[in-house]
């Protein structure tokens, strides 16, 4: 019998790599397995509507949990592998069976980077938000009136806000860099978040650096800042970013960096072995770069998917990426690493704008808040390779349309 496609992680990479492979009508047999308990879900609901209970769980999922079988897919859930045998081409579960591979795909993700112990990261009531099982355990806990505790101003930390405070709970934020969002965005997408979070009544701290968090019988009672202000809380939900998944690929000897490291068709430092998604790491202009959006796992999935079935496929997607908080949507195009100027245009209403970023006059990435417009037209002229001049982009009478179709 052929060894099957083994893919480990069975999370939005994996979901895509196999919706492919079911539409291209590969009939290599595919053994997914996942260390959680659900069929592969999508995340981003988490720290959104699902967190605020507005969608159900099975609304998560993305495709009922019959499909696979249906299909013919074998879904091992609640395993975790603990090694690969590449001169075997087996992966060993936690179990310690051995799984032969025909090729193996990594879909691995990534995890939420935790305070020390030492800090009290270990304390009850301190929370990362990354699963499904994660809010099994503390979405009961939010609950009007407590007070929260936020350490982290990147997208989940701020997404947790929005949803914490339409949830009636007191939310403080910290924030150690001088502003938030300060590793992904421009100043001018800070000061619009951060003014809209205090206008929603999230007391937002920045240059604020943690000290350690304050128990009593265990449980966290508040932090210490190192300016020495103590900030009472209930709970404390820590997001500070996400280390990617790679360990596994580490002890097999697989070329791992910020990530698994992959070719422009996924492929590891191993031929029969891919990774994709968070847990991958890749060169894009001459930079390495691992991106944690559905966006990356969904393409890089679907791509592998192709190459395997033969067809001649590069990684070049374009990033998108998006992010809902209260009432507003922010919509990312681009990648805007190593950006020197940005130019802010304004909106459609006072409440909507866009940022577009460039290095030495050469458009990079853009911004779009609450101008779905502004996102899909600029999408398309970054997708073209089209550079429009800062003071046309500025200029709000320039129709972005006709630049992106002209
Ligand atoms: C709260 C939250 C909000 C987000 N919001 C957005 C958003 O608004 N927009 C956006 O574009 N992106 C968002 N993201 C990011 C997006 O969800 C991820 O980039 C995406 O899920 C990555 O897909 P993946 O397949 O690489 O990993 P995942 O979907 O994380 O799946 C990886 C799976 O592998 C499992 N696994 C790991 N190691 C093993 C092992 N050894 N054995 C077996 N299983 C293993 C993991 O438990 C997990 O189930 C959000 C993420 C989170 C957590």
């Amino acid at each position: 019998m052929t060894a099957p496609i083994v893919i480990v992680g069975a999370g939005q990479a994996a979901a895509s790599f196999i919706t492919r492979q079911v539409a291209l009508g590969c009939d290599r047999p595919l053994l997914l397995i996942g260390d959680e308990s659900h069929p592969p879900y999508q995340r981003p609901p988490l720290s959104k509507k699902y967190l605020l209970g507005e969608l159900e769980r099975e609304r998560l999922f993305i495709r009922p949990l019959e499909w696979y079988d249906e299909q013919g897919i074998i879904l091992r859930l609640d395993t975790r592998i603990d090694a690969i045998d590449c001169d075997q081409q087996q992966v060993l579960t936690a179990d310690g069976e051995s799984i032969t591979y025909d090729k193996l795909l990594l879909c691995t993700g990534s995890s939420a980077r935790r305070l020390p112990e030492t800090i009290g990261g270990t304390l009850d009531g301190v929370f990362t938000l990354r699963s499904i099982a994660d809010i099994d355990r503390f979405g009961p806990e939010f609950q009007a009136g407590r007070r929260l505790l936020i350490v982290g101003g990147g997208f989940i930390g701020l997404e947790a806000a929005a949803a914490a405070r339409k949830l009636g709970l007191d939310v403080t934020l910290l924030e150690m860099a001088d502003r938030i969002l300060q590793r992904v965005a421009a100043v001018e997408t800070s000061d619009y978040f951060r003014a809209l979070h205090r206008g929603q009544g999230v007391d937002v701290r920045e240059s604020a650096r943690l000290t350690r968090l304050l128990g009593e019988d265990g449980s966290v009672r508040g932090a210490e800042l190192e300016s020495g202000e103590i900030i009472a809380a209930d709970l404390v939900l820590v997001g500070i970013g996400g280390i990617p998944n790679m360990e596994l690929a580490q002890a097999a000897g697989l070329d791992c960096d910020n990530g698994i490291r992959v070719n422009d068709i996924c492929q590891t430092s191993d031929p029969h072995i891919y990774a994709a998604g968070d847990c991958a790491g890749f060169v894009r202009n001459d930079l390495p770069i691992r991106l944690e959006s559905v966006q990356n796992a969904a393409d890089q999935g679907d791509l592998v998917a192709r190459h395997i079935a033969g067809q001649d496929v590069r990684y070049t997607s374009v990033p998108w990426f998006w992010s809902d908080q209260y009432d507003c949507k922010l919509q990312i195009v681009g990648l805007n690493q190593g950006y020197n100027q940005t130019v802010l245009r304004p909106g459609s209403s006072e409440s909507s704008c866009s940022i577009w970023y460039y290095r030495d006059n050469q458009l990079l990435a853009i911004d779009a808040i609450n101008e779905p417009k502004s996102y899909a037209f600029g999408r398309k002229i970054i997708e073209a390779g089209k550079n429009p001049a800062q003071q046309v982009v500025a200029d709000p009478a320039t129709d972005l349309k006709a630049l992106a179709m002209g």
